[in-house]
């Protein structure tokens, strides 16, 4: 199997869509166990039990990226509320009200896949709702424009643009990526940019897009656990992904969740 280059093979993009159908199905399965009294700990114990079960690995389990002193710690980002991405499990309890971001990935056949979702916990207040709702349309219309000659930054536009329609903002210091043969591969995708800059895209790629999405300020702060990122303001923030295949015509999602 090669490692290199940006482009995946046939045999290649059939271990990342089977790939990607049991990370959806996990992914589903996390957001309907997602109840007020249930502990973020609990969650992440159970993405590790669906993975191994499936005979996969938990991607993100003892994952290092550049720079950071310590392995991250569980199998399953949980971000609650002001929390941005890369939340850790643990004894918090989530409650009536809050907002919860799941992110994770498998390494299935040797292959990655990484998705992500923001749920809420049973009801939300208005503004919460309409957060979720802008960042999965942001989603939905960078998906839209990642086709084969369009380039990374005719995504991050196409992002931007919907998230600031509504009155949100977008953060800039995190964005998608390559993926595959590793968890984060080039090119690296920001939620802005400009209309017709950047790499071109080819079929055969496979990204994941990930708009991140701020209620009030974009700045953020890195909390002393190395991980977890939370907004400066304490407003919410919200979080979709899906792992991506480039055509010459509308792209393919591998994540796709089945269930609504
Ligand atoms: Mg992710
Ligand atoms: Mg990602």
């Amino acid at each position: 199997m090669p490692k290199q280059g940006m482009v995946k093979t046939e045999k290649e993009i059939a271990i990342l869509r089977e790939g990607g159908k049991r990370l959806a199905w996990i992914l589903c399965a996390l957001r309907d166990a997602i109840k007020p009294g249930i502990t973020t700990g609990e969650l992440d114990a159970l993405a590790e039990k669906l993975m191994r079960d499936g005979g996969d690995e938990p991607a993100f389990l003892n994952y290092t990226p550049e720079g950071v002193p310590v392995p991250f710690p569980g199998s399953l980002c949980i971000s609650v509320n002001d929390e941005i991405v890369h939340g850790i499990g643990g004894a918090r309890v989530l409650k009536e009200g809050d907002i919860v971001g799941i992110d994770t990935g498998i390494k299935h056949k040797g292959l990655y896949t990484d998705s992500a979702l923001t749920v809420p916990v049973g009801n939300i207040d208005e503004n919460a709702k309409k957060l979720i709702s802008a960042t999965e349309g942001a989603l939905t219309a960078g998906i839209a424009v990642a086709r084969a000659g369009n380039t990374v930054g005719d995504i991050g536009y196409a992002i931007e643009k919907h998230v600031k329609e509504h009155g949100f903002v977008v953060v800039e210091e995190l964005g998608g990526h390559g993926v595959g043969y590793k968890q984060h591969e080039d090119p690296h995708i920001s939620n802005y940019g400009d209309k017709g800059k950047g790499l071109k895209l080819k079929a055969g790629m496979v990204l994941a897009l990930e708009p991140i999405v701020n209620e009030g300020t974009r700045y953020i702060k890195l909390m002393p656990d190395h991980y977890t990122y939370v907004t400066r303001d304490h407003k919410r923030s919200a979080h979709f992904e899906h792992t991506i295949l480039v055509t010459e015509g509308e792209a393919e999602v591998l994540t796709k969740r089945l269930s609504q």
